[in-house]
């Protein structure tokens, strides 16, 4: 697409800007998303517009809100502002209270504020309006996730401009969908896109049997859908991870320093490591319940293993991720009373984020990886796991998009009690053998579908749209 120029749209955007004291610093913000386009924006010098939260942002923009990022070779980032009361309709409201538990079929937890739509509705056309000022003839437009559905919509494209989504959680099935009120209008958003892709063959499926359900005509075989006389093709193409960078951190001497203290910082042979943004599909509640069950059913594990639990907040303003907190907080202090000794507490428990490289020591330490998610669009943190191992086990839910691709991790449904703590069992008792086939095979797969093979994959087959 050498000659078209790409403009790329999301919720999230690649850099923020902050102070220090008084001071503007910028900082990239981490993320699937970022590490993926970044270094391809850079070298296309494309156009990107995302909502601009950090807290200096529009200090440093021109009249239009632009700017130049990392910095003057860099690309044009476009910062939309929005104000506290589009906030909380739009992003805490529609997108994190309908469009997040619908799309992961959590109905009950959805709040159908008719508000909270019209403000999403609002923002997507604002969105919209500021693509369509910046658009110049052959423009690629890539927008991105669940905000962003009517975004397709509102600039009326039909393949002029050539328009393409990527979903980047999961799309339920229409019992879960059509609950929402709005239900056709978004679904009609998206079907303006010329190109839509999720990350696993279930999504595909469910959305083309949910186009299907408000009246468009599907080719369920070559997977394309027709209504009001336009087609949008839709695959699956999952996002990858930058394995390149893991896998060469992985034999950093300044790494393993930081692997071995991890190691030693703790008092037991064995390591389990788990790491979560707080998310109620996470499963993060089902993994303490099992955990539980592990060591009634296998005491010879006490005192044995260490399991560290990283939770990273999220949406702290939120009562039910507040109440969700205090569960886990309880859970963990009660397995800790319960099996503790003097010299040793079963599970170390961090709440906080900590940047990537702080994580990355304890993937490495950790002798199996624990990813319990009740459901979960990819799970990256379970590709992360794998990338840099070398001879641990991961443990990976059946509902993480991600366990469509990992056959080499032991895959358990985390509602399943036992099942999971056999699983933990299985994971610490795996011969070496045994652990070096299957990391040699997942190894192999990260490598080749990796960070890029995902992004030229989508603009390949968005590009054969227009042949
Ligand atoms: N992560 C991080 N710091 C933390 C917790 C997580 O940098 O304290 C990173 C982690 O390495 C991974 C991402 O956040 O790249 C989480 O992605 P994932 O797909 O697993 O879950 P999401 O949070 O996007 O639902």
């Amino acid at each position: 697409f050498a000659d078209r120029r790409l403009v790329l749209v999301s919720n999230g955007e690649p850099y923020k800007h902050y102070y220090v004291d008084d001071e503007v610093k910028m900082q990239k913000l981490a993320g699937g998303l970022t590490t993926g386009l970044d270094p391809m924006m850079q070298d296309v010098k494309g156009l990107w517009i995302a909502w601009g939260r950090g807290e200096a942002d529009f200090e440093v923009v021109d009249q239009d809100n632009k700017i130049r990022v990392p910095d003057q070779a860099g690309y044009t980032l476009k910062r939309i502002n929005l104000s506290q009361t589009e906030k909380e309709g739009f992003y805490y409201g529609f997108s994190n209270e309908v469009m997040w538990p619908i799309c992961h079929t959590f109905i009950s937890k959805a709040n159908y504020e008719e508000e909270y739509w019209q403000s999403y509705q609002k923002v997507n056309q604002k969105y919209a309006e500021n693509i369509k000022e910046e658009l110049k003839e052959d423009d690629l437009v890539w927008i991105h996730d669940y905000h962003l559905a009517l975004v397709p919509g509102y600039l009326q494209a039909k393949k002029d401009p050539a328009v393409s989504m990527f979903w980047h959680i999961p799309w339920p099935a229409w019992e879960a969908f059509r609950t929402i009120p709005w239900r056709k209008e978004i679904i009609e958003g998206l079907l303006a896109s010329d190109f839509i892709a999720f990350h696993t063959d279930l999504f595909v499926y469910n959305f083309l049997s949910c186009a299907k359900k408000i009246g468009a005509e599907v080719d369920f075989e070559n997977k394309i859908i027709t209504h009001q006389g336009s087609e949008t093709k839709v695959k699956s193409i999952p996002l990858g991870i930058d394995y390149q960078s893991f896998a060469e951190l992985a034999h950093n001497e300044d790494y393993l320093k930081k692997t071995e203290a991890v190691k030693k910082s703790y008092n037991t042979e064995k390591l389990i490591f788990a790491v979560d943004r707080l998310d109620y599909t996470k499963g993060i509640e089902e993994r303490l319940n099992a955990v539980d069950k592990f060591f009634a059913k296998y005491p010879e594990y006490i005192g044995e293993v260490t399991i560290v639990q990283r939770v990273a907040p999220s949406r702290t303003e939120v009562e039910e991720y507040q109440q969700m907190k205090e569960r886990i907080d309880k859970k963990i202090a009660e397995i800790n009373g319960k099996y503790q000794k003097d010299d040793w507490t079963p599970i170390k428990y961090f709440y906080g984020s900590v940047p990537q490289e702080e994580l990355l020591p304890y993937y490495k330490a950790a002798d199996v990886g624990l990813i319990t998610a009740s459901i979960d669009g990819m799970n990256l943190v379970a590709k992360e796991y794998l990338a840099v191992q070398d001879n641990g086990v991961l443990i990976l839910s059946e509902f993480a998009g991600a366990a469509q691709y990992l056959d080499s991790a032991i895959k358990v449904n985390p509602y399943h009690r036992e099942e999971l703590a056999d699983g933990i069992y299985q994971a610490l008792e795996m011969d070496e053998a045994e652990k070096k086939k299957r990391l040699k095979s997942a190894k192999e797969d990260l490598s080749y579908y990796d960070i890029n093979w995902w992004r030229d994959h989508f603009l390949e087959n968005w590009l054969d749209c227009y042949e």
